[in-house]
């Protein structure tokens, strides 16, 4: 196999460690029975949290340069200009648009209500059973939806531990241009992220967190192999405070003031998680792509009935289009909605600037609103059925007190 490198350091001889591991010269293991008369100052504590830490990408200096990559530090890339060329086709016929929805009876509405008191278990459904209707206001809310579905390409150095996998270098040549990498989402409007390796980036650099020992500095001991004994902090000597403060053998120790590591086993080092313990490491431009659905709606809805509800049900789709870039409604019987479209669709315009925009689509829905007015015991009240599911929305129900306390 051919392996590219570039790096001095990759024709050393490894496998010897080369920084300092000093247990050997505190002559481990020590002589039995030697009492020392002070505390080992030398010997580190245990650290409590030995995990080494989180390793950098190598050195910058270190790492090849090549064009049409940006800065590396994961930040998207600017999409190439071309992609809106889209913008410039031309606008589409304009569709007749009905907005009529379904006006809800009064069986309907009975029902529908006696539903919603069938769910609250303290409401009572006299009310409900007995209510004359005074009268029924239909009307429509519009519900105008717009999504963008784009894609963002985020290139960043990566590595791996080298173990022999194959390289592609700049040997195999120039690494084409971040845009130019194939890479096709699973679905449109289906969030979704991949990760490429660029092609011909890659080559074999030492183990920058090791320097291409596979082995490091334990993080517990500081390299000593040794820590000192928690039970007589080092002194070789616990005290009996039963008996005057008495001295006593450690048993932890053997009196010795010290322990061996327990991570990495007395021997100072261990191994490079970083580079897997092989010392060399396959480092390459990795290009992260995602797509991404950028939603924003409105809603037109001229009752007293909370707007966010209209988000909820279902209703008649009276308008849609997908298209590379859709354009802005300009037609439809309500003008908030023309609007909404406008404002919307120059904002997503304008709103992604290191994001190709792949397709568009915006919708409206009509969505049938019945207020109703009811009379109760010479008592006024309305509430609203919305939706095809005909929900109900009764702030102002009598009887929302089965026990009679509430009860006009
Ligand atoms: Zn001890
Ligand atoms: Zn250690
Ligand atoms: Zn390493």
């Amino acid at each position: 196999m051919f392996i590219y490198s570039e790096s001095p350091y990759l024709n050393r001889t490894q496998g010897q460690p080369q920084f300092a591991c000093t247990h050997g010269q505190q002559s481990y293991p020590p002589n039995q029975g030697q009492q020392p008369s002070k505390v080992l100052d030398d010997d580190p504590d245990e650290n409590p949290n030995p995990q080494p830490p989180s390793p950098s990408v190598p050195p910058l200096e270190e790492l090849n340069q090549f064009s049409g990559y940006g800065n590396m530090d994961g930040t998207p890339l600017q999409p190439p200009p071309s992609y809106n060329e889209a913008l410039h086709l031309p606008p589409p016929q304009s569709q007749d648009i009905t907005t009529t929805v379904p006006v809800v009876s009064e069986e309907q509405a009975r029902t529908a209500l006696l539903n919603h008191v069938s769910q609250n278990c303290c409401f009572g459904s006299k009310a409900a059973n007995k209510m004359k209707f005074t009268n029924i206001l239909p009307s429509s809310a519009f519900h105008y939806s717009l999504e963008s579905y784009t894609e963002k390409r985020s290139p960043k150095w990566a590595y791996e531990p080298y173990h022999g996998q194959v390289i592609d270098g700049p040997f195999n040549g120039a690494a084409p241009f971040p845009w130019d990498i194939e890479a096709r989402p699973p679905a449109l409007f289906q969030s979704h992220t991949v990760n490429r390796e660029v092609p011909h980036t890659a080559s074999i650099k030492p183990c920058h967190d090791c320097i291409g020992l596979g082995r490091k500095r334990c993080c517990n001991c500081r390299g000593k192999g040794m820590t000192r004994c928690k039970k007589c902090k080092g002194r070789g000597y616990t005290f009996d405070y039963r008996i005057n403060n008495e001295r006593r053998h450690c048993d932890s120790c053997n009196s010795r003031g010290r322990v061996r590591c327990s991570v990495c086993n007395a021997h100072g080092q261990t191994e490079c998680l970083t580079c897997n313990a092989r010392g060399q490491l396959k480092c390459f431009i990795r290009l992260t792509i995602e797509w991404v659905v950028h939603h924003d709606d409105h809603v037109v809805e001229r009752t007293s009935l909370p707007d966010e509800l209209i988000r909820t049900v279902s209703g008649e789709t009276v308008f849609k289009q997908e298209l590379p870039r859709v354009w802005p409604i300009n037609h439809f019987p309500d003008v908030n909605i023309i609007e909404a479209s406008n404002n919307l669709v120059q904002r997503h315009l304008t709103g992604f600037q290191a994001e190709r925009v792949i397709m568009q689509r915006q919708k409206v829905r009509a969505v049938p609103v019945a207020n109703i007015h009811c009379q109760w015991k010479n008592n006024s009240f309305s509430y609203f059925v919305y939706g095809f599911e005909h929900k109900v929305h009764a702030p102002d129900y009598p009887q929302q007190c089965c026990c009679g306390c509430a009860v006009l």
